[in-house]
């Protein structure tokens, strides 16, 4: 095996070696198989083994109630920007309210207004996208309206909630790709909630949807049948030959999070470890780096700063990279530096990032 560096990349991101492992000892051929995963029947005993698991990982992890339900959806997650709208919006005769903290709750929101009227009811734009509403702070949030929809991490600009609007009865509608699985939430709240999964827990190619049962009663006749959630419910993810390799490494994952983590409690624990260790070496730093993201609303998972100008980013990013800390560039539309410290990423790997951050200051 080749070195493998400290992997701060916002996606596909790092993923547990101890799940790389299991994946080159399974791949030739699963045990009892005969054939490795990328080679057997989606419909086999198998493999439905393997999407019973995953599921049943996730559900145990966040708490589910069986009021919801776990589907795998290819498309990532901005096929989600679409079918929430389409099943949601479409022929409802009420608008929908977005919240825009970054720039991929911006993305969502042309696809919802190809379905009906949408009200962004809040947008952080002005402010470079550094917070996040405060709790009640948006007047008449969700009233009449079809659904909420809101980002509860965003990835690029390094902004999440620490808790999610409160929308009474509308159904909150979230995009959690990026925090997906990095700690409890209340799961309850959430009509409907989405994860790409190639961020916090598997490869790319699947996008976990999980969706309260009783809101498939306002989904429009006359839907395509791959974009109608109904099918998705029905067939249990099953309505094509799904992205069966990617399942497979969700599974893995959750695995990890229960038996090696000790659950999302203490996922949680670690995750806010490391994130203060960051936070605290720029706090301290006489402005030398300089957060993007307010300090109430600073992501736990994706940290972005700055340093005086682009040339000295571009230094910094060369140096790192000769020390094995890869993935620090800033998405191409905003620039800087952004270390994305998903739960894959370990405690080592910031302790490396931060020694490497106050030997280059000096
Ligand atoms: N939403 C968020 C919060 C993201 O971070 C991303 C990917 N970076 C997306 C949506 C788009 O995901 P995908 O590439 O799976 O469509």
């Amino acid at each position: 095996m080749g070195e493998r560096f400290f992997n701060f990349s916002a996606g596909p991101a790092t993923l547990p070696l101890p799940v790389l492992e299991r994946i080159r000892d399974d791949l030739p051929s699963l045990a009892g198989v005969g054939a490795s995963v990328l080679e057997i029947s989606h419909r086999s005993a198998h493999f439905g083994e393997i999407l019973e698991s995953a599921k049943d990982g996730i559900s145990r992890l966040l708490g589910l109630p069986d009021t919801h339900k776990v589907l795998f959806v290819p498309g990532g997650a901005r096929l989600q920007f679409s079918m929430v709208p389409m099943n949601l919006l479409r022929g409802s005769g009420k608008r929908a309210d977005y919240i825009l903290t970054g720039s991929w709750g911006r993305k969502a929101v042309p696809e919802a207004e190809l379905e009906g009227d949408v009200r962004v009811c809040w947008s952080g734009e002005p402010d470079g996208y550094s917070t996040v509403p405060a709790a009640g702070e948006i007047a008449d949030l969700g009233a009449d309206a079809a659904y909420v929809h809101v980002t509860s991490n965003e990835t690029i600009e390094g902004v999440q909630f620490t808790e999610v609007p409160d929308t009474g009865a509308t159904p909150l509608v979230c995009d959690a790709s990026s925090e997906f699985l990095s700690r409890p939430i209340a799961v309850d709240r959430y009509a409907l909630l989405y994860a790409g999964a190639q961020k916090n827990v598997g490869p790319a190619g699947v996008t976990i949807v999980i969706v309260r049962e009783d809101l498939l009663e306002r989904v429009p006749a006359g839907l395509h049948t791959m974009l109608d959630y109904r099918n998705w419910v029905k067939h249990d993810s099953l309505i094509n030959t799904p992205p069966a390799f990617a399942i497979y490494v969700v599974n893995l994952v959750t695995r990890w999070l229960i038996e090696e983590i000790g659950g999302l409690a203490a996922m949680q624990k670690r995750n806010e470890a490391k994130a203060a260790r960051l936070y605290e070496l720029i706090d301290s730093s006489d402005g030398y780096y300089r957060g993007h993201a307010r300090a109430d609303a600073r992501s736990k998972m994706n940290v972005t700063f700055r340093l005086a100008d682009a040339d000295l980013e571009a230094r910094f990013l060369e140096e790192a990279a000769a020390r094995g800390l890869s993935g620090l560039k800033g998405h191409r539309s905003v620039g800087g530096i952004r270390a994305s410290i998903y739960n894959a990423m370990p405690p080592e790997g910031v302790a490396a990032l931060c020694d490497f951050m106050t030997e280059f200051r000096a």
